[in-house]
């Protein structure tokens, strides 16, 4: 794999078009695809006035992503971050391309964003930010165009305002060009917990491949919003033992197991994991280095470096956040033996949610919970499967098989479309 600068190690782009690069190389890819599939087909930026609740006006600058609509409409979420730049979006865009094809559904991937920090706006400054963004991307999204879906700082209220503005130019409801919607406006059951359950069935996969056991299996978290509890709160019920959760503002720890129903109850009264009795206060970075059978990433991009990796010390790094681990990192684990469940497998279970939120809006019939859970599961297990079985026969770890896998389904497609001109 080629050396990298440390700018370029965390810049997401490059490390996600290096890992492309590689797994294409692999491929043998033909050259002309390979060019066609290495860049996104189209990025907006859009400039978003607002008014604020001080009476003053407010600029704030957003961008859509699509990377792929070779197999069916692009997808992916909006993300509400200070830290949010065209480069994060482009990655974070392809990374939606490579997913949706790892877990076969008929998606292509785009992405979002919004530089601002929603944690400092009031709900009406972010509702008119939401709206106005959306009114500038309305030729861009539609339920067979582009549906975006919630991601860091966004949730099931984005997507209902989102919705909302959406129908109001269409002049009728359309559901579908959202997911991550509230149940009752046309959203789908389970989707809420979908991606921690999907890392919990991928974990459950990786300890029956590589011979462990639930009993004894101690788990480290980091990051407490919506992948990192409900994959802690679904790890929990199945028997693992959570020892460790890392936050933005402090870590926790206890060797016997954490609480997670209590602490999640702790965290909505007090607005922080810290403070939470039952566990010792650690530091939220050393952490990540501490002795544990399955460490969970699920908090934000390059987080595991070559600063760190050589002391990271778990047996499988399962990746609930998208890019959490840097290239040079992934050579350094892999010296280490580390089996590590890539992002683009292991936090797939979101989309594949939304896809089926997608299906249910389209037909207008809604599934239950357990159906919902149970078809989840299917593809959660089959996709792991593929993608170990991929690497098996190919002599690659498991990001590049599912890199490989993945391009391999797009270049088909692509291929058999072939190019307009
Ligand atoms: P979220 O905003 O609900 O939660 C993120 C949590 O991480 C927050 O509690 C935040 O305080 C914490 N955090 C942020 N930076 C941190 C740091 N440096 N150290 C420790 N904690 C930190 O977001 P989410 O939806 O849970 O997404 C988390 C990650 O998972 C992102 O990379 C996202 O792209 C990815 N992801 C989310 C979904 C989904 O369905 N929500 C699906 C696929 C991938």
């Amino acid at each position: 794999m080629q050396t990298l600068t440390l700018e370029q190690e965390t810049n997401p782009w490059e490390a996600q078009a290096a890992r492309f690069d590689f797994a294409a190389q692999k491929l043998n890819l033909d050259q002309g695809i390979w060019k066609v599939l290495r860049y996104p087909s189209r990025e907006l930026i859009v400039h978003i006035p607002v008014g604020m609740d001080d009476g003053s006006i407010e600029v704030f600058t957003g961008y859509r992503v699509q990377h792929s609509v070779a197999r069916g409409p692009a997808k992916g979420g909006i993300r509400y971050s200070p830290d949010v730049s065209l480069d994060e979006v482009r990655a974070l865009a392809s990374w939606m391309t490579w997913k949706c094809a790892v877990v076969n559904i008929p998606f292509g991937g785009a992405k979002g964003g919004v530089i601002c920090d929603p944690k400092k706006m009031s709900q009406g400054e972010l509702e008119r930010m939401t709206r106005r963004y959306t009114a500038e991307l309305m030729e861009f999204i539609g339920p067979e165009k582009d549906v975006p879906a919630p991601d860091m700082g966004t949730d099931e209220q984005t997507m209902a305002w989102i919705m909302d503005t959406y129908s109001m130019h269409m002049r009728q409801t359309v559901n579908a060009v959202v997911t991550g919607k509230p149940v009752n406006l046309g959203g789908s059951r389970g989707r809420k917990e979908a991606t921690g359950r999907g890392v919990s069935v991928v974990c459950d996969e990786a300890i029956k491949h590589l011979g462990m056991s639930i009993d004894g299996c101690r788990v480290i978290i980091q990051g407490f919003g919506n992948v990192g509890s409900n994959s802690a709160k679904l790890l929990a019920q199945k028997g693992y033992t959570i020892i460790g959760i890392a936050e933005f503002d402090g870590g926790l720890y206890n060797p016997k197991g954490i609480d997670i129903p209590a602490l999640i109850e702790h965290r909505k009264n007090a607005g922080t994991i810290n403070g939470f009795t039952e566990a010792e206060a650690a530091d939220k970075r050393e952490l990540l280095t501490y002795n544990c059978e399955i460490l969970i990433p699920a908090a934000t991009e390059n987080v595991i470096t070559s600063k760190n990796a050589d002391r990271i010390r778990c047996k499988i790094l399962c990746e609930g956040a998208n890019g959490p681990t840097t290239t040079i990192a992934d050579e350094i684990l892999a010296d280490k033996r580390v089996f590590i469940i890539p992002d683009i497998l292991a936090n797939a279970g979101g989309v594949t949610t939304s896809y089926f939120e997608w299906v249910q809006d389209r037909m207008g019939y809604f599934w239950t919970e357990a159906e919902v859970n149970q078809r989840l599961d299917n593809i959660m297990t089959e996709s792991f499967n593929d993608v170990v079985t991929y690497a098996q026969n190919h002599g690659v770890n498991n990001r590049i098989a599912a890199y490989m896998l993945a391009i391999d389904r797009v270049a088909y497609t692509t291929k058999q479309r072939g190019i307009y001109a």
